[in-house]
């Protein structure tokens, strides 16, 4: 038969799935040695059970008893017995650490009898039991029976008028026993419940219950905590903080959580209960201070501290509390920290000999080296904060007010930065978030449009700013203080924190950034990322390149660590200036006057190609041939229409509008662009292969690869690879030919396509539109954060690679591609490349390298390095 309750005596902390997180430490630190008081863990099975049937499951009542009947004899005490009556507290604690979501009740077994046992055994201390007391039915009244926490609060902050809680009476606070008893009955209909066995049970329910409660839900979404695992719930014998000043509770960490520097870092509340200390209804006190208060005690904490250190190897954060000069423990984990302490932690921790460098590098991720990377304000000066929202998409930004798209275009066209403060944003201000350096929101979580868009821009963003009042209309938002600020007034906010601040904060460049940039590791963040960095590349199989297109982003792809070029875009070297040359080639009526047109344009290809070359010196360079429709470079549709129409336009506008008209499609994405171009336009692929080979020729040791995009067939890679080949031979160039598989039906007929491909470099952002059937530039915006609300996807498909279906494609063109031609090369150049999770997803299915943004590099190597220990 199935069991669902385990003594702390028979957990540890592996049972976290079944435990929860703060169960399987009990357990843990129960098996330490460490003082806990006892108790016993109900599981997330049962809690699964009972959210699935609404009822708890069979035999379960049954062995709570035994437990319970096992822990009375174990403390001498009945669960509430009159004359000395034990007490419990119930406490949710679900694997991943969900803070504050759900709910806890303490001094379960206290009624109008046993309140008076239990303060005959404190010696007599009536003020003692009525506060405990009153603290069950207020706790008790708001989560167990939904009662509003407000009407408890209200009756104990007129009991105190501007009095401190400690300040109250036995009498007084027997009194509020009364009136709390009064609220419960009038909210519920009924008395507050008397049997303390009662009182357990419905508190359980009340814990399974908090799994579904609507914050808990939001949050497991935004953490992208599943929502089917449950809680498991902690019976514990209470101590007591409250018992006078030689008693209390406090919160610790075994290093600073900011720094990650060693030392006695937490607070300490006297005469107090549980969630004083982090409620703040008084001042804590640091917990150096806990030393004068009671030596004996603080010793004993500083050396379990360093025991649960020693043997977690890691961070831990710890709950206590001192019952007339005994410390208990009441809970620890592996704590939170922040992106520099996690890398400065991991390095100590290998310094002291407590964990490997293998061990390292999976303590820290490639979202914690990007948010260092980051530029940052300044931490110095008076930074006057106004407000703090939800940390959306990081970065630090500094700009003028404003609260339209329309002034947020006008203004960053004048080239003013400007922050673009909404109540939330849609669709409609998706120009204004374009042009703002930042996004300010009011309303709404990480998953808001606002948010969602940001981060697919990379622009910075902290939404559900809730203490600000906008109004666009009046074009000024209010923040709490009777602050007002108006449009045209500069703001900085951070999207690493969620700060906002009046006024402009100095921004600092990345020292992280810096060092990959080349400068020496001189401070200990640095030299701890330049450990962990350099052992990520010792044991990475992954090759790590870049998406570059010009010599200085290669350059910089360099410094950063690349080991070549996985994606070299030619298009955006048909710009500007050239953009003439374009058209020409267009227009041409000729073959001589098409020729004439690609001849002009070869020589500037080949200079592009020269630079390139130059600064990967003899690395590999995989150079797509053009790709999007041609009639992106051409004059606007309308605008050429318009011209007409008014009769402005010149013989070559008219020209120029039939052409536009004729390349005009509904759906360009799926039309005429990448190899079916090299197809239809002849001598465009030639004159690039040619510009190529003659680069190559110049620049000793250059490693040319050349990539035909979005092949469907092995037909069409055929026929271009043909003509390529003969270019190559004619000017003496080794390169290998390849392609990028970016349709579906390139990865479904990979076994062919490899017959004329040297090598793959999936595309996975044309793969994802056309495997899903989503126009990226379209459905970000239109109802991503919709999907991302309601559970359709946790994380966009653009963002993190679909492993279910696109990762199929994958994984099947890598399978069937090198059954054909067992050297075929493989890598990805999507955006994809970047992603940690998609990273790993990379190295799983064997491919050969990742290219991502220079940016990205080491992210990407560091993920590299993590995905195979
Ligand atoms: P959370 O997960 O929100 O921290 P906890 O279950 O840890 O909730 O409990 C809330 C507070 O009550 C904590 O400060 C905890 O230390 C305290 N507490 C819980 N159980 C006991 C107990 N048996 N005796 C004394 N204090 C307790
Ligand atoms: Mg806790
Ligand atoms: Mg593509």
């Amino acid at each position: 038969m199935a069991k669902f309750v385990y003594d702390f005596t028979e957990g540890n902390r592996d049972l976290k799935d079944l435990l929860g997180g703060k169960g399987a430490n009990l357990a843990e630190m129960t098996n330490l040695g460490l003082p806990v008081p006892p108790g016993f863990t109900i599981t997330s099975e049962a809690c699964r059970h009972y959210l699935a049937e609404g009822s708890v499951p069979e035999g379960l009542e049954r062995e709570i008893a035994d437990h319970l009947s096992a822990l009375e004899s174990a403390m001498g005490k009945k669960l509430g017995q009159a004359d000395d009556p034990l007490l419990v507290s119930v406490r949710s604690g679900a694997k991943f650490s969900m803070p504050g979501m759900m709910e806890t009740v303490l001094n379960i077994g206290l009624n109008d009898e046993s309140v008076h046992g239990l303060a005959k055994q404190a010696g007599g201390n009536d003020r003692f039991a009525w506060d405990s007391y009153r603290r069950l039915i207020q706790m008790f009244g708001k989560t167990v029976q939904d009662i509003d926490g407000e009407l408890f609060e209200h009756a104990l902050e007129e009991l105190k008028n501007g009095r401190q809680d400690t300040d109250l009476t036995a009498q007084e606070l027997q009194g509020l026993v009364e009136t709390y008893k009064g609220i419960v009955r009038e909210q519920t209909g009924k008395d507050f419940p008397a049997d303390p066995r009662e009182q357990m049970r419905l508190a359980v329910k009340a814990v399974f219950d908090s799994w579904n409660a609507p914050r808990a839900i939001l949050y497991r979404r935004q953490e992208r905590i599943p929502a089917d695992l449950g809680t498991a719930v902690n019976i514990v014998a209470m101590v007591f903080g409250n018992l006078g000043d030689d008693s209390g509770t406090g919160v610790a960490f075994t290093r600073d959580p900011g720094s990650g520097r060693q030392g006695i870092y937490g607070d300490y509340l006297q005469n107090a209960q549980g969630e004083d200390v982090v409620a703040g209804i008084r001042n804590t006190v640091p917990l150096q201070d806990l030393e004068r208060i009671d030596k004996h005690s603080y010793d004993e904490l500083l050396s379990i501290m360093e025991t649960l250190e020693t043997h977690y190897r890691d961070l831990c954060d710890i709950e206590f509390t001192i019952e007339r000069g005994k410390l208990w423990m009441l809970q620890t984990r592996v704590g939170k920290r922040t992106a520099a302490a996690a890398f400065r932690i991991a390095v100590q921790l290998v310094d002291q000999g407590l964990i490997t460098l293998d061990e390292a590098v999976t303590r820290v991720t490639g979202d914690q080296l990007a948010q260092l990377m980051f530029p940052r304000f300044s931490q110095e000066g008076d930074r006057k904060k106004i407000t703090k929202g939800m940390n959306a998409s990081p970065g630090a930004a500094v700009g003028k007010v404003v609260f339209t798209s329309e002034r947020a275009v006008e203004l960053a066209d004048k080239g003013e930065d400007v922050i673009l403060v909404r109540r939330e944003t849609n669709p409609d201000d998706l120009s204004g978030m374009i042009a703002a350096r930042g996004v300010l929101t009011s309303r709404g979580g990480k998953t808001s449009h606002a948010a969602v868009v940001a981060r697919g821009m990379g622009k910075t963003c902290v939404c559900g700013a809730e203490e600000l009042e906008v109004s666009s209309s009046q074009k000024r938002f209010t923040a709490p203080g009777g602050i007002e600020v108006r449009e045209g007034e500069v703001i900085s906010i951070d999207g690493s924190t969620g700060e906002v601040f009046l006024g402009e904060v100095p921004v600092m460049d990345s020292v992280v950034v810096e060092y990959f940039e080349g400068a020496q590791p001189d401070d200990e963040l640095v030299k701890a990322v330049d450990r962990i960095m350099a052992h990520a590349d010792s044991v990475r199989r992954l090759g790590v390149r870049a998406n570059a297109d010009n010599p200085e982003d290669s350059a910089r792809a360099r410094r950063f660590g690349a080991q070549g070029i996985g994606l070299c875009r030619t298009e955006h070297m048909f710009l500007g200036e050239r953009r003439q040359l374009v058209e020409d080639l267009v227009l041409a009526t000729s073959k001589q006057e098409r020729q004439a047109a690609l001849d002009a344009l070869e020589p500037h290809q080949k200079s592009d190609f020269i630079g390139i070359f130059q600064a990967m010196e003899g690395l590999p360079v995989t150079i797509r041939l053009i790709d999007p429709p041609l009639h992106e470079f051409l004059p606007d549709l309308v605008a050429l229409s318009v011209k007409a129409a008014t009769g402005e336009a010149t013989d070559k506008d008219r020209a120029l509008l039939v052409a536009v008209k004729r390349l005009h499609e509904q759906n360009p994405m799926l039309g005429l662009r990448g190899v079916r171009l090299g197809l239809v336009i002849p001598g465009l692929f030639a004159m690039q292969v040619r510009a190529i080979a003659e680069a190559a020729r110049e620049v000793p040791g250059a490693r040319p690869e050349i990539m035909i995009p979005l092949v469907a067939a092995v037909q069409e890679l055929e026929a271009v690879r043909e003509e390529a080949v003969k270019i190559l031979q004619a000017t003496g160039v080794d390169a290998l030919v390849g392609t990028m598989i970016e349709t579906p039906r390139a990865a479904l007929t990979a076994g062919q396509v490899a017959e004329a491909a040297e090598f793959f470099s999936f595309g996975t952002n044309d793969l994802t539109q056309m495997t899903w059937g989503f126009s990226r530039d379209d459905v970000e915006a239109a109802f991503f954060s919709r999907y991302l609300e309601i559970g359709i996807f946790g994380v966009s498909p653009f963002e993190t690679l679909d492993r279910d279906g696109v990762g199929r494609l994958v994984r099947l063109a890598v399978e069937e591609g090198r059954a054909t031609r067992p050297d075929l090369k493989l890598g990805i150049c999507g955006e994809h490349g970047g992603d940690p999770d998609s990273v790993h997803f990379c190295h799983e299915a064997g491919l050969d390298y990742v290219s991502c943004s220079p940016f990205r590099i080491p992210v990407a190597r560091l993920e590299a390095g993590r995905a195979v220990l």
